[in-house]
């Protein structure tokens, strides 16, 4: 009971049609559900377990998923974090508790399920990493093939290692994500593979479930709603669950989104302040959040119309800034995130900072891939242990208690 819609001009495809683009205007395709004829209620999916599949009635797969029983992460209280604010209502949504590390599985899950039903026999990606690892791993559980291009030298190393254990071809491409993503597309149209980035309207569906969850967790609706943007699906994908909640009447407002980017790559950051009506990409995007590190973010369109129907903003951190909440979430509230990850926190202490925040506001902030994802970017901000002889004397001259 869905259709492929065009997200600029309205033209609309049949479900089974393997299209990434409007063939009448080049833009994204989304999923449009009939919601009038969708039988479901509040109670009803909260009588089932927390995770993606708790809300199929919002998802394209028809049979039985491909599924590493992904979704059902914990929402945390920010209390220490939050008190240094003063910001009372403050949370994080941790996606690193998914199978693979990080929101991308809520995605994979039901694109490759959706592969599969679409009878597709190789997937392929581009990924800043994460999206390597979890097509990586949701193939494998599929049984089949996956090719996934890497910006050479420029992925972490927790992600590289997943994607090659799980034995995807891995192929390093000497230049940004913007032109792997480029070149897998061709790749994918020429030959028949199955394209499994965020242009994939399908992976999409997935990861609104995000919003779902908190929603069910909070018991009720944030009034702003936090994330990193690179490629700006997920924030997307979240704000369109939003509005399907909405017109199912289970929901009276959408919470204000709020797009954070890193300094040294933020196109979307850009877009906003300048009120421009399409983002400009940037040539050379650069950040030690490399998951974010993004200059031509494919799904701006939809982004910008979900931060400014909203009232929702998009604000830049610095990577110093990013690499020292990575550290307060790590030290104070003992939740590990990769660089990324902690961009929205970061982003929501420079709203305070600039004033810009309803300090009653409750905020959640969606912290994406865990702390393991990226050791080297850790590793090199913290002091190395201390060695000591093997005997009690040199511990206790070293711990000085
Ligand atoms: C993919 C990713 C992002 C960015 O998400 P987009 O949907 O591309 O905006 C942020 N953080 C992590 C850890 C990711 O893997
Ligand atoms: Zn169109």
């Amino acid at each position: 009971m869905y259709r492929l819609i065009c997200v600029n001009c309205g033209y609309t495809y049949r479900k089974d049609e393997i299209i990434y683009e409007c063939r009448e205007c080049g833009h994204l395709l989304a999923v449009e559900y009939d919601l009038k004829n969708i039988q479901v209620s509040l109670e009803e999916w909260r009588q089932r377990p927390l995770s993606v599949w708790r809300y199929r009635e919002l998802l394209p797969v028809s049979g039985a998923p491909v599924t590493l029983q992904e979704g059902g992460t914990p929402l945390y209280h920010l209390k220490r974090i939050g008190e240094e604010l003063g910001l009372p209502h403050l949370y994080a949504k941790h996606e690193g508790m998914n199978p693979s590390g990080s929101f991308k599985d809520r995605g994979m899950t039901v694109g490759v399920s959706m592969a599969l039903e679409l009878g597709k026999k190789v997937v392929a990606c581009a990924s800043t990493g994460n999206t390597s690892a979890s097509l990586a791993a949701y193939a494998a559980k599929a049984g089949i093939p996956a090719v996934v291009l890497l910006p050479a030298g420029k992925v972490a190393l927790g992600k590289v290692a997943q994607a090659l254990m799980h034995g995807a071809r891995v192929i390093s491409v000497r230049g940004n994500f913007d032109r792997a993503l480029e070149m897998v597309h061709e790749l994918c149209i020429s030959h028949g593979l199955y394209l499994l980035n965020s242009v994939n309207p399908f992976r999409l569906e997935g990861q609104k479930t995000i919003g779902f969850e908190v929603f069910d967790q909070l018991g009720r609706m944030p009034d702003r709603f936090v994330l990193p943007v690179g490629n700006a699906g997920n924030i997307s994908a979240v704000y369109k669950g939003y509005k399907e909640l909405m017109d199912l009447g289970f929901i009276e407002k959408i919470p204000k989104m709020t797009g954070i980017q890193a300094a040294g790559s933020s196109p979307v950051v850009r877009a906003i302040e300048e009120n421009l009506p399409a983002v400009v990409p940037e040539l050379s995007p650069e950040t030690v959040a490399t998951a974010i590190r993004i200059g031509a973010p494919v799904n701006a369109e939809k982004a910008l119309t979900a931060i400014r129907s909203t009232g929702g903003t998009a604000i830049r951190v610095s990577d110093a800034e990013i690499l020292a909440m990575q550290c307060s979430l790590a030290q104070k509230e003992g939740i590990g995130v990769e660089p990324a990850s902690a961009a929205s926190v970061a982003g929501i202490k420079r709203l305070v900072e600039d004033g810009a925040l309803d300090k009653d506001e409750t905020i959640v902030c969606v912290v994406t891939g865990h702390l393991l994802k990226d050791p080297e970017t850790v590793i090199k901000q913290c002091k190395p242990p201390v060695e000591v002889d093997a005997n009690l004397t040199s511990l206790l001259s070293v711990l000085q208690l």
